[in-house]
């Protein structure tokens, strides 16, 4: 049989990158905690209807990437492409929608049928935060500084920038998108095949577009500053005065969209330049029809989600797996001993690893390459007195310690 790879656009999480991995939504939970947010976790596959539904059917997630397929009962299933959408299934199936708000943040892996590049796979994974039931900009203001917060406690705060929009409410975007649609048709041929599509069915994506020749016509593209009425410029003034009083700062960037029709007011995006075309960490905004689309009542949410692969790859290394004590015990009667000894050592908390194989010089290369702070040796004439030889691997010295003292002496160092 041909070497097993894992599928196309996977990867294995394993030692370094699941530390990480496990480090951030650490980080995560300490944050979100201090604003009220509860984690929630919703099955890995859905009712396709539920992303077909809220993503819209021409939007490039739903025509082209999601891993649909029929089960043994021929009902339609999807692998969760986002977990938007799932949170308000959950909080329509679950009776939650008279309880608001409800703050919620959730995170696991999402699945795109997508050509794999750095930074782009088909298996990834996301943390997310929602707050339905977000009246008001000030509800905006906290969950933005909420993610900033969150990227400020993995050490990425001077990598990334907070870029912000706003989209207004339905009506200045119904005045903005046929000016859109006024200014793209004249240049229809000009366009990508992608985007003559959406011209007809939605104009506003193509600012979202990737092609070189769309992003040449974006320049001169009516924007959507010119086109708010009142109520949306009073919402996108209090937004960024609330920002401000967060001590959240950000640049305002006209070209950041969310493409689909409940969408209003903020969006937003948190780039690096680190990562190259892959630059969006973390990106947002506020919706209004999603939680009806999926069978409730009308409720305004505000929300984000951050690829995990990609905040791990701009974090620099944390202390990870070091330290740690090894005991290295010489003889039978010695190893049961010891065995004694890492028990005990473990229940109070200290990470113990046992050298048995080998000899002595073997044991301690590998201890040494375990990154271990000390080494604990035991022998028979050590047994008779109930002690160890306790070394500290990066002093290099060496002291007898009674066993009786030997989780005091791991808990003071
Ligand atoms: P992009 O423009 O990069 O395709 P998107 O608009 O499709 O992103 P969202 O649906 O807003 O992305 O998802 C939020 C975040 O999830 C992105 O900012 C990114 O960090 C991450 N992400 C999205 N798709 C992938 C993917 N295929 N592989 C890895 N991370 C991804
Ligand atoms: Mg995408």
């Amino acid at each position: 049989m041909a070497k097993l790879q894992p599928p196309r656009g996977t990867h294995d999480l394993l030692g370094e990158e699941m530390r990480r991995y496990a480090h951030i939504i650490e980080k995560a939970r300490d944050i979100f905690r201090c604003y009220g947010f509860s984690e929630w976790a919703t099955p890995i596959f859905e009712d396709t209807r539920v992303f077909a539904r809220s993503l819209g059917e021409t939007s490039d997630v739903v025509s082209k990437e999601m891993y649909s397929f029929l089960d043994r009962g021929g009902d339609s299933l999807t692998l969760r492409p986002e977990g938007t959408a799932a949170i308000c299934r959950a909080l329509v199936s679950n009776s939650l929608t008279q309880t608001l708000p409800q703050k919620v943040f959730y995170h696991g892996p999402m699945f795109r049928y997508e050509r794999p590049q750095k930074g782009r796979f088909r298996q990834f994974h996301q943390i997310g935060a929602e707050f339905i039931g977000a009246n008001g900009p000030l509800r905006d203001a906290e969950t933005i500084a909420m993610a900033k917060d969150f990227l400020a406690s993995l050490g990425l705060e001077n990598k990334i920038t907070l870029e912000l929009n706003t989209l207004g409410d339905a009506e200045s975007r119904h005045a903005w998108r046929e000016a859109l649609i006024a200014y793209f048709s004249r240049y229809k041929d000009q366009l990508s095949k992608d985007s003559q599509t959406r011209l007809d069915i939605n104009p506003l994506r193509i600012l979202d577009s990737k092609a070189e020749q769309d992003k040449q016509l974006l320049g001169e593209a009516p924007l959507y500053a010119d086109y708010l009425n009142n109520n949306s410029r009073q919402f996108w003034d209090e937004l960024r005065n609330y920002l401000t009083a967060f001590n959240v700062s950000f640049v305002e960037n006209p070209r950041i969209v969310r493409g689909l029709d409940y969408y209003s007011h903020t969006a937003f995006e948190f780039v690096t330049t680190e990562l190259g075309a892959q630059g969006t960490v973390l990106a947002g905004g506020r919706y209004e029809g999603l939680i009806e689309e999926m069978g409730g009542p009308q409720i305004p949410a505000i929300g984000w989600a951050a690829g995990i692969e990609r905040l791990s790859s701009l974090m620099t290394l944390d202390e990870a797996a070091k330290g740690g004590v090894a005991l290295l015990p010489l003889g039978d009667k010695a190893l049961l001993r010891a065995i004694e000894i890492t028990h005990k050592l473990r229940q109070a908390g200290i990470k113990v690893a046992l050298e048995v194989k080998g000899n002595m010089k073997k044991r301690m290369d590998r201890v040494l390459q375990s990154g271990a702070s000390h080494a604990v040796f035991l022998g028979d004439e050590d047994l008779t007195r109930d002690v160890v030889q306790l070394r500290d691997l990066a002093q290099r010295e060496q002291r007898e310690v009674p066993v009786s003292q030997l989780v005091e002496t791991f808990k003071q160092v």
